[in-house]
């Protein structure tokens, strides 16, 4: 990371020809939404950023673990009080999970507040003989299968801001205004099913951090180091109009921030090394992921890591693996050997849910729980191996209990995906296997 202010132009961004990018239509208007953006006030500030950082350079030293969720992609319908606290709920019980069975400080992260732009294998989808530009999150289009939906508008890009912002208010609110403190750690599974194995294992889990709370305070032990949490927003910095509209010279340190979200990741279709996703990334100081699949070879890690390392800043950089549960044995070890004998220290999660998706019978896309936590017991089986410190998991989850990943407790089953399947991209655990998933992962964290 050089310490440099310079912030690469749009021009010089597209003149690296960057892929899934949308394709605008009127650049007149373009460049009215952008220069709007640049004139709106941070969403997230350097500062944060920096502490970030330094959160995850312990994740990277082997003393802390990150936990990261959220939809697959935010939508401006889903921007609701209960839709938001319910994702941060799920968050806060998983964090609990892990920090009291496992013992271990926890980093949280929420996929939101920006997780808007998606991108895809396809330009188009075809529908009863139809083809229309395929939906790339509501950044860039609609949902709804019609050609005004499906045209490309950069207005979108300020609706982006705006409904990041009201998460973010809310957000913060919620998380320092007392929803977060550990005193609530009942409420915050109030009406997930208690019938649920998972549940119950948590009201018992609960119930011993409220008798070890009441214990601290009856000894008079201030129990207001508890009131709140560090949470944190990220997603994946895929559009360069608003992404570079949001980098921002701080004027405490004089470099870069891109202050749309604490912590941003290149996705596994854009993370060429000359590509312009890079060379944005690389010249700003927020802690960044970068998502490695099962094609990924070693040489490949480094070279990104170089790139956007160079100095080999902690904390800076975090590989998010998406091997698939077939392939994470095979792959996932040179990977980390090589980047760990290179004298690199990075912090290593895992995404098991980018490398198990699948079609069911039914046409839905959708995941297998099983496959998920087989591909987490990879990833712990392989740094158990080599001696590194598997850092955190990266995982598509929602407070809501919808049925789009097959599995869990409840053994949901391929017919159930009907039943509330409401995702607009990928699969999501529901709130009963995200807590399942927590204490298997906490599990791991202790043998
Ligand atoms: C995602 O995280 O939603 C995503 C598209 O991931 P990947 O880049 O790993 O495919
Ligand atoms: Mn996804």
């Amino acid at each position: 990371m050089s310490e440099s202010s310079y912030i690469p132009s749009l021009a010089d961004l597209h003149a690296l020809k960057p892929l899934q990018q949308p394709t605008y239509p009127d650049t007149a208007a373009v460049e009215q939404v952008v220069a709007k953006l640049r004139r709106l006030p941070p969403l997230v500030f350097a500062g944060e950023c920096d502490e970030l950082r330094a959160k995850m350079a312990s994740v990277a030293a082997g003393e802390a673990f990150l936990l990261q969720g959220g939809d697959c992609a935010e939508t401006f319908d889903g921007v609701t009080a209960d839709n938001i606290s319910g994702k941060l709920r799920v968050l806060l019980s998983m964090a609990v999970v892990l920090t009291y069975a496992a013992q271990v400080p926890i980093v949280k992260v929420g996929r939101l507040a920006g997780q808007y732009t998606k991108p895809r294998s396809s330009d188009t989808e075809t529908r009863d003989g139809v083809t229309l530009p395929a939906y790339r999150g509501d950044a860039v289009n609609g949902f709804a299968f019609t050609p005004q939906a499906r045209a490309h508008d950069p207005q979108r890009l300020l609706d982006v801001y705006n409904a990041s912002a009201a998460t973010l208010n809310l957000s913060r609110a919620f998380l320092t205004g007392g929803f977060a403190h550990l005193r609530s750690v009942h409420s915050w599974n109030a009406d997930f099913v208690k019938n649920s194995a998972a549940g119950q294992r948590y009201e018992h889990l609960a119930s011993e951090i409220e008798r070890a709370l009441a214990f601290m305070v009856a000894c008079g032990i201030d129990d207001d180091v508890f009131r709140t949490v560090d949470f944190y927003a990220s997603h994946e910095a895929l559009s360069l109009e608003y992404e570079q509209a949001l980098t921002r010279i701080d004027s405490r340190t004089r470099l870069p921030y891109d202050v749309s979200g604490h912590f941003l990741w290149i996705g596994e279709r854009t993370r060429q090394l000359d590509g312009a996703h890079v060379e944005l990334l690389r010249h700003v100081r927020n802690p960044l992921g970068v998502k490695l699949g099962p094609t990924t070879t070693a040489d490949t890690a480094l070279q990104l890591a170089d790139r956007l390392d160079p100095d080999h800043e902690p904390g800076r950089i975090t590989f998010i693996t998406r091997m698939g549960a077939g392939r994470v044995r095979d792959v996932l070890p040179d990977v980390v050997k090589k980047v760990t004998d290179s004298g690199r220290k990075v912090a290593w999660v895992c995404d098991p849910m980018h490398g198990n998706t699948f079609e069911a019978a039914n046409g839905y896309k959708t995941r297998a729980f099983t496959d998920v936590i087989d591909e987490v017991n990879g990833f712990f089986d392989v740094h158990d191996e080599l001696g590194t410190w598997p850092g955190g998991v990266h995982v598509e989850l929602t407070g809501g209990d919808v049925t789009e990943c097959v599995g869990g407790g409840d053994d949901l089953v391929e017919a159930d995906l009907v039943n509330r399947y409401e995702t607009l991209c990928d699969p999501r655990l529901n709130r009963n296997q995200s807590l399942e998933l927590a204490f298997m992962v906490a599990e791991r964290l202790t043998d």
